[in-house]
């Protein structure tokens, strides 16, 4: 198609755009025939730097590259969307409680989800990369009554890219050799990376690592603060690997998940999974022709049960705290 396919990304002067931006512009989201058409958002004070950002994308003749449009008016950058990036957010403050992030975050995603709801195409379709990824979501959709609740989602495939690479690195297996891996929940410490419907080589991930020990007391957590560890070790947050996270979960979201496998995705849940319904969390999913489905079936051990419902209560009591805000 010659149309060029309009891809909306907030906080677009950020770290994650610095990486994001050049990404989708050279064709990794949407392949080397389809052009894209940037619309980016910012806050007012971060422009110019945006403006910046821009000279560099022009720099790169980038053949797919349709056009570029920058603003701080929702209403205009959103204007036609069919897919939105949502970067920009407010981060924790020192001393920051909280109630305090996300009715912050309350103030970003409510208008956001208003503005998508008003101007967006009629197919957009929403990614939340900024944290609280998945209760931000929840707002964004809560406030676009006319969007279908199906076309909000909040970002775990770096959890889960993140589950696949520790795996592979534990047992020696190249990445491609690990399938079915889930995060369950929220995408905070809270997390869970389930080893015990994973396939390594078509085999049981937990039966093959056959070390509960690893799972419950090295990986689960490794993947949990991987985060943090960057930071560490980095001095600066995994803005790059956030990046290319983001460009894999709209990717599978356009062109769908290959037989024999699924990824994992923040989504409106419909209660499977004892998950309370209307909470964005985290699921096994399967796409086909640009529509997600919760993978049914999968049997959830007690060990399972019990992580998934610490992270769907913390979930909840976000979703409470932002429901007491007026936010939702
Ligand atoms: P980054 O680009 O590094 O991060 C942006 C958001 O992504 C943060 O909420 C961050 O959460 C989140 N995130 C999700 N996963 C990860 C991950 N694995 N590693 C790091 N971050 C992750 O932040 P910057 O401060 O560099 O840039 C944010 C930009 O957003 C600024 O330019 C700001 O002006 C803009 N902004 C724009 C808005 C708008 O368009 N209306 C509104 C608010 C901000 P966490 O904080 O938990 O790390």
């Amino acid at each position: 198609s010659t149309t060029p396919v309009k891809v909306a990304v907030t906080g677009a002067a950020g770290q994650i755009g610095y990486s994001l931006l050049f990404r989708i512009a050279s064709g990794a989201l949407l392949g080397p025939d389809t052009p894209v058409e940037l619309r980016l958002l910012e806050i007012t004070p971060a422009l110019k730097a945006l403006e910046g950002v821009v000279m560099e994308l022009d720099d790169c003749a980038f053949p797919t590259l349709a056009g570029v449009q920058i603003g701080d008016d929702a209403t205009k950058v959103f204007d036609g969307v069919n897919l939105a990036l949502l970067v920009g957010a407010r981060p924790r403050g020192p001393g920051m409680e909280r109630g305090d992030l996300l009715e912050a975050n309350g103030g970003i995603f409510a208008p956001q989800g208003k503005a998508l709801n008003e101007v967006a195409a009629d197919d957009i379709k929403v990614t939340v990369t900024g944290n609280p990824a998945n209760t931000n979501a929840l707002i964004a959709m809560s406030n676009a009554p006319d969007i279908p609740t199906e076309r909000f989602s909040a970002l775990t495939r770096l959890d889960h890219n993140r589950a696949i690479s520790q795996l592979a690195a534990k047992l020696g297996v190249p990445v491609t050799e690990i399938k079915k891996m889930t995060i369950w929940g929220n995408h905070s410490a809270t997390q869970y990376p389930d080893l015990f419907h994973a396939e390594v080589s078509g085999k049981n991930a937990a039966e093959t690592v056959g070390d509960q020990d690893w799972l419950a007391g090295t990986f689960i957590p490794t993947v949990a603060k991987r985060g943090a560890a960057i930071i560490e070790a980095r001095g600066a947050s995994s803005a790059a690997s956030a990046a290319s996270a983001t460009i894999d979960h709209a990717r599978t979201w356009v062109q769908g998940t290959p037989d024999g496998d699924w990824v994992s995705m923040a989504v409106r849940s419909d209660g499977s999974y004892g998950v309370q319904e209307g909470l964005i969390s985290s699921f096994p999913v399967t796409v086909k022709d640009g529509q997600w489905s919760i993978v049914q079936g999968l049997e959830i051990d007690d060990f399972s049960r019990g992580k998934i419902d610490a992270s769907v209560a913390e979930l909840a009591e976000e979703r409470d705290a932002v429901k007491g805000l007026g936010l939702i």
